[in-house]
């Protein structure tokens, strides 16, 4: 019932994840468009910007067309390879060509020509005395010797001359990469390093979908594009790791959260268990109580009224009583204890004691009233230092579990009991060969009011108490319980104690059961 809200949650949030998926995927691509924008804008500023800055000369300075290389050896415009200047004189024009470091030098026939398609129409302009805007002018009728040129104007902003720069594909194509490359790594752009950049007619298609993407050029090279794409993952491929990381931290909150719902189920079906054997354990006292109660005012107003005469039988009558009001004493003890170790007022008494004398004493007065009813008890104990415990304490401890060595026997009322030091450890050991406990129950019989729910164990009246006042007892001496059991094999229980640092006992096995 519970996991419906919660499956309704995970398929919203999974719904909720792939929208975001997308929106991942059209930021990133805004990104990439932004930076392509960037640097488009760049390259054509530092063209524009650069070659403004060389071919700007004056009337003055193409006096001598040839002495104007200084002013370009200056002035560095990206993928130059020459320069020129050219001084118009009616028909006749005089020129000058330089390297790209304002070194004079010839033309290659194919760049002469270039300058010369270019410049006529300006020295056409000088002739009928035009006058004309000193801007940039662009001439890529030669795609391989592409020109930007500035005419030079007079006072009266007729033509006189006009200044150009040849520029090489190339070089060209180096140089933008260079700056765009430069611009990607400004520091306003977030993980730019991981674009890469360039220019080109063609874009080859890369793996993985991390294709390019390209936008025309804006000034010369306007056949050319700019393109970049991300190193590192397309935006599908960025947009999906987001997606998986995402959806990870989900599944994670998912598991927690199921964790605290079976946690808070668990919790209520303890509590529903408990409150269960909280009724149980009411119903099985007050009859253990009633029981022996009955029994033992039906033979004390026999014995009164003097109905029974016959010696043997008073003594039957009164080993009868006996027995009762000893198992009442027994689980009047138990429950006092149980109360006082709830209430975290259970008190322990401890002093320097003969544990196998303990043991001994204990057996024997559980087993005399009982050996007229079958029951056999086999002791057998080693050599064991005094130990510092409770007394009383742990031969209740003992009590009980003699106690349900003979209730759960089935019939074979052979008990064995032994005591033994072993290394730094006393091993009480109480052995039984009755119905024996299931793996499964094993843990569960220490619990307040747990009775294993076979029918074996329904038949016998108890009150779920007496292990977990054997476990707590135990745990208060330092020590701990062991159980080997398997059904219808019967069960050992050992008690183990820890020996005071100082009385260590060689281990020289002598395992009794
Ligand atoms: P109870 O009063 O029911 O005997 P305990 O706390 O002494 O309560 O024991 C808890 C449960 O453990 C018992 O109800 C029984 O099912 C199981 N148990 C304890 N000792 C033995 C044993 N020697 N053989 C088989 N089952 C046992």
């Amino acid at each position: 019932m519970v996991l419906i809200p919660l499956g309704a949650l995970l398929v919203l949030q999974v719904r909720f994840l792939r929208s975001m998926e997308q929106k991942t995927i059209s930021a990133e691509k805004n990104w990439l468009r932004n930076s392509l924008e960037m640097v488009t804008q760049e390259l054509e500023s530092r063209y524009r910007a650069d070659s403004e800055a060389a071919l700007t000369v004056t009337e003055a300075q193409i006096a001598d067309v040839t002495n104007i290389g200084s002013q370009f050896a200056k002035h560095h415009v990206p993928g130059a390879r020459a320069f020129f200047s050219m001084r118009f004189k009616h028909d006749m024009y005089d020129a000058g060509f330089f390297d790209a470091h304002g070194q004079e030098r010839h033309p290659s026939h194919a760049e002469a020509d270039a300058v010369k398609m270019a410049t006529v129409s300006w020295h056409v302009a000088h002739k009928w005395n035009r006058v004309a805007e000193p801007l940039l002018y662009v001439d890529v009728r030669d795609p391989k010797n592409r020109i930007i040129l500035r005419p030079v104007v007079d006072a009266w902003w007729h033509v006189v001359g006009v200044t150009g720069v040849i520029l090489d594909e190339s070089l060209s194509k180096a140089a933008m990469t260079t700056i765009g490359t430069k611009a990607l790594k400004a520091p306003r752009l977030p993980n730019s390093n991981v674009i890469a950049m360039r220019v080109g007619e063609r874009f080859p298609r890369a793996i993985g979908g991390r294709d390019f993407i390209t936008q025309p050029l804006g000034f010369v090279f306007t056949n050319w594009r700019a393109g970049v794409r991300d190193l590192c993952a397309s935006p599908e491929e960025v947009a999906a790791t987001g997606f998986r990381s995402n959806m990870m931290w989900t599944g994670g909150a998912f598991i927690v959260l199921l964790g605290a719902v079976g946690l808070a189920v668990g919790a209520v079906a303890r509590q529903s268990r408990l409150s269960q054997m909280k009724s149980d354990f009411v119903s099985n006292v007050s009859h253990e109580l009633r029981t022996p109660l009955s029994s033992i005012r039906v033979f004390g107003e026999y014995m009164r009224l003097g109905r029974v005469e016959k010696p043997e039988k008073i003594r039957e009558y009164g080993e009868y009583i006996e027995a009762e009001s000893r198992r009442l004493t027994q689980l009047i003890n138990n429950i006092l204890d149980f109360s006082k170790i709830e209430s975290a007022e259970k008190k322990y008494h401890f002093c320097s004691t003969d544990v196998v004398e303990l043991v001994e004493q204990t057996v024997a007065a559980f087993e005399v009233p009982l050996r007229d009813h079958g029951l056999s008890v086999a002791f057998h104990a080693g050599p064991v230092p005094m130990l510092n415990i409770d007394k009383d304490a742990i031969a209740q401890v003992l009590v009980n579990l003699l106690d349900n060595a003979v209730k759960y026997s089935n019939g074979r009322k052979e008990v064995e009991v032994s005591v033994e030091a072993v290394g730094a450890e006393v091993r009480i050991k109480v052995r039984d060969h009755g119905i024996g406990i299931p793996a499964a129950e094993q843990k569960k019989i220490y619990e307040k009011f747990y009775r294993v729910g076979s029918t074996l164990v329904h038949d016998v009246k108890g009150s779920g108490l007496g292990l977990s006042i054997v476990m707590h007892v135990v745990k208060a001496h330092g020590g701990r319980v062991e159980l080997v059991s398997a059904p219808g094999e019967g069960s050992t229980f050992t008690i183990i104690l820890p020996l005071p640092l100082d009385e260590k006992v060689p281990i020289t096995s002598t395992e009794y059961a």
